[in-house]
């Protein structure tokens, strides 16, 4: 029958459709219901390409801003960016990877059923508008329905002056001014970009540092490099209330000294996190675990009813447990795990710890593992050694000078448990810092593997002879 599948998975974003592709691959019969009018989800359409699309725009403009450091001539005048072609280019760039993803599924002959999926009960699922029909899945459904913005109480999101990041992707002007609230990933990324645009942009966190689930040395340099681009920075600063008018948005906040503050600004962009997407999707009537709305896994996925899975942003390990990283990587690899598991295969649980993270402010973010005071926290006798960019040849080329690499390793054993970079290329060296964390490599090891030189990835290995206090170039 034609709306008979082994699998019907709920939702095409990185979670779902990697899923969907290695279950078929595996022999089962497998179809997506996606409700937006592309493949991809939030990764694809309203996340990591289209900002690091603006990201790549905001370092064009950076190098042409310097022409003459580089003694590269253009005519006299102004250096500005047009928002219309930067935004032509992003969604070409959104558009060429949907397509790819629907080409995918047809060579893996996976259906893509367009509409809103209802679970209908165990092994059925509604599909309520588009092409509306029902569809079994002989074996598991797996919810891969991801996450959507949240605000914090006082904070409306009206999205015409307090936005999201759906709408600061879609920005046809630089804004003269920018309030960001949250420090995270995403509000350091768009703090980057409207800066560099020319935005007066002030960024507010309720923690003590900003980019807080980083190493605090991190942050540190982070907060350096932003006050020496003139973003303005806030920390320990909670927002109690914002006034959205015709042209602006005024913001109401208790500073970290006890004082009281109201910004003004053309936008405030809330960047304070994502919450699940599940609302009239049918979870309730089911016995799933639900955890302040996500859906409650095992390390296999496994939600405890019989033929439901779930992955990706939508998911936590259960109530008390550490949060689940809301990563595009993190949702494929889940994908695929489940894929395999329901496929009768073995698959091994994902070690979070080996996981990397990536924020593509400027300067970048590349770490995985344990952050310094993760490590004292958990018993191991640490020792850090630290390579300063500044020092490197290929970064002075580049004209990216800020920064450092840290590692972070056990005395004992002499083992690699966190690498935290700030700095060129973090985003790309941090690969390598990750395979040496998942084959437990030695800072030895690292050491003795011998990194072509004039390279960025130089300064890995000079971190870890600093680690064993012998740093050739420092
Ligand atoms: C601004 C921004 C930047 C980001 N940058 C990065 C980055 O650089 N690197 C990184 O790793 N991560 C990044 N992320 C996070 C990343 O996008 C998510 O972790 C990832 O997309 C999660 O994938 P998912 O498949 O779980 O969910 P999603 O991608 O959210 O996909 C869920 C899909 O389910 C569909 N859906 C929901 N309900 C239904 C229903 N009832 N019926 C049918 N379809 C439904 C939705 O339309 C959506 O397409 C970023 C996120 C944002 C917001």
């Amino acid at each position: 029958m034609a709306n008979e599948f082994d699998v019907v998975v709920i939702g095409a974003g990185t979670g779902g459709y990697v899923a969907a592709i290695r279950a078929s691959q595996l022999g089962l019969k497998t179809a997506v219901v996606e409700k937006q009018k592309a493949l991809g989800g939030t990764c694809l359409i309203w996340g990591c390409i289209p900002t690091k699309a603006l990201l790549e725009h905001a370092h064009a403009l950076k190098i042409v801003q310097n022409v003459k450091e580089w003694g590269v001539t253009i005519g006299e005048g102004a250096v500005g960016i047009d928002m219309n072609q930067v935004q032509a280019r992003k969604d070409k760039i959104v558009s060429g990877l949907t397509k790819g993803v629907e080409f995918l599924f047809r060579k893996n002959r996976i259906e893509w059923i367009k509409g809103t999926a209802a679970i209908g009960g165990r092994g059925r699922v509604d599909v309520v508008d588009g092409d509306k029909q029902s569809l079994t899945a002989g074996k598991e459904i797996v919810i891969a329905t991801g996450s959507a913005p949240r605000s914090v109480p006082g904070v409306e999101i009206d999205r015409k002056r307090i936005i999201t990041s759906d709408e600061a992707i879609g920005l046809r002007e630089v804004p003269k001014s920018l309030i960001v609230l949250g420090s995270g990933a995403v509000g350091v990324e768009f703090a980057s970009i409207f800066r560099r645009f020319g935005s007066e942009v002030t960024l507010i966190e309720l923690l003590p540092r900003i980019v807080p689930a980083e190493d605090e040395a991190v942050s540190a340099e982070l907060a350096k490099s932003f006050r020496k681009q003139g973003i303005a920075i806030h920390t320990g600063a909670r927002v109690t209330k914002a006034t959205a008018g015709a042209n602006g948005v005024d913001v109401d906040a208790q500073l970290a000294d006890g004082t009281t503050a109201r910004l003004s600004a053309d936008y405030l962009l809330v960047a304070t996190g994502r919450g699940p997407v599940t609302q009239g999707l049918g979870v309730e009537g089911l016995g799933l675990n639900l955890d302040r709305g996500y859906v409650a896994v095992d390390n296999l996925f496994r939600t405890g009813v019989p033929g439901f899975s779930a992955v990706g942003d939508v998911i936590s390990f259960g109530a008390g447990s550490a949060p689940h990283p809301q990563l595009a990587h993190v949702s494929s690899a889940e994908g695929i795990v489940a894929a395999e598991r329901i496929a009768g295969q073995n698959p091994r649980p994902i070690n979070y710890d080996h996981v990397p993270a990536c924020t593509y402010c400027d300067p970048e973010i590349g770490s995985v593992g344990l952050t310094e005071r993760e490590a004292q926290e958990r018993g191991y006798d640490v020792r850090v050694g630290t390579f300063p960019f500044f020092v490197l040849g290929r970064a002075k080329m580049a004209a990216e000078t800020e920064g450092f690499v840290k590692i972070v390793a056990d005395k004992k054993y002499d083992e690699v448990l966190g690498v935290h970079m700030i700095g060129p290329r973090a985003t790309e060296l941090v690969a390598e810092a990750t395979l040496a964390l998942r084959l437990e490599c030695t800072v030895e090891e690292l050491i003795s593997t011998i990194h072509a030189h004039p390279t960025f990835s130089e300064a890995v290995s000079e971190a870890a002879h600093a680690t064993h206090g012998a740093a050739i170039h420092v």
